[in-house]
């Protein structure tokens, strides 16, 4: 894949580590652009439209959390990377909350970060096949427009929830385990933890289920995972 045209935003306040992220960035082919702040990185935002923003959590002013909020209001589709330096896992979770589509922790190899872009990418390019929407019940998911639909209301997906909307629907009545839906969705090489699948899946019932807490959709499948279920 060329990453010719491809833009990604890097919003990081520490300019070392920010030149680093764009330096390796450039060199593999991306069109980038630098903020130091999340309210400068705002004013940039439309004007730029980056499919990628490489998101700082620790920011002076705005945080990442709070940038990652009003990125998700506006601009549903773009790819969300959050840097953290703490290891909690609070972080983590929160960020993913908030609609990161993944995060790092630093110090880390700028290789992987690219591997991690590549990845989404690949994700939000993969869905583009024949002309394809598949229908369940109430539920339409258009996979050229990476749209999905509720009684033909629109619900706004993350790339990351579309994903794993699209492997639900593409094994209907089918249990997944967590781990085939973590693979389906991060890759085979991901090391990261089963906890940021639960994450997703509330996420996705939040915004799908007619009542979240009691989840008729997406089924827990107990001891092992998920499955998909529609009426
Ligand atoms: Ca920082």
């Amino acid at each position: 894949m060329s990453n010719e045209n491809i833009k990604v935003l890097v919003v990081e306040d520490e300019p070392s580590i920010r030149k680093f992220i764009t330096i390796n960035l450039v060199r593999n082919g991306f069109s980038v652009m630098e903020a130091e702040s999340g309210e400068s990185a705002l004013e940039i935002l439309n004007s730029f439209t980056p499919r990628v923003i490489v998101l700082d959590i620790m920011l002076p002013g705005m945080d990442g959390f709070e940038f990652c909020r009003r990125v998700r209001q506006e601009m549903p589709d773009t790819a969300i990377i959050m840097l953290t330096a703490r290891t909690q896992d609070n972080d983590k979770i929160m960020g993913l909350e908030l609609g990161a589509d993944d995060y790092m922790v630093k110090p880390f190899n700028p290789l992987e970060l690219i591997a991690r872009i590549r990845t989404i990418l690949r994700r939000m390019d993969g869905v583009v096949e024949n002309s394809k929407r598949i229908r369940l019940g109430k539920f339409l998911l258009d996979l050229n427009a990476q749209k999905f639909f509720k009684d033909s209301v629109e619900i706004n997906l993350t790339p990351t929830e579309f994903s794993i909307l699209k492997m639900f629907m593409t094994n209907s009545g089918r249990a997944l385990s967590r781990n085939e839906l973590l693979n389906s969705v991060w890759g085979k090489n991901y090391f990261g933890d089963l906890k940021a699948l639960d994450v997703y899946i509330r996420r996705l019932r939040e915004k799908l289920e007619d009542n979240p807490s009691e989840p008729k959709y997406i089924e827990t499948v107990w001891g092992y995972g998920y499955r998909w279920q529609h009426d």
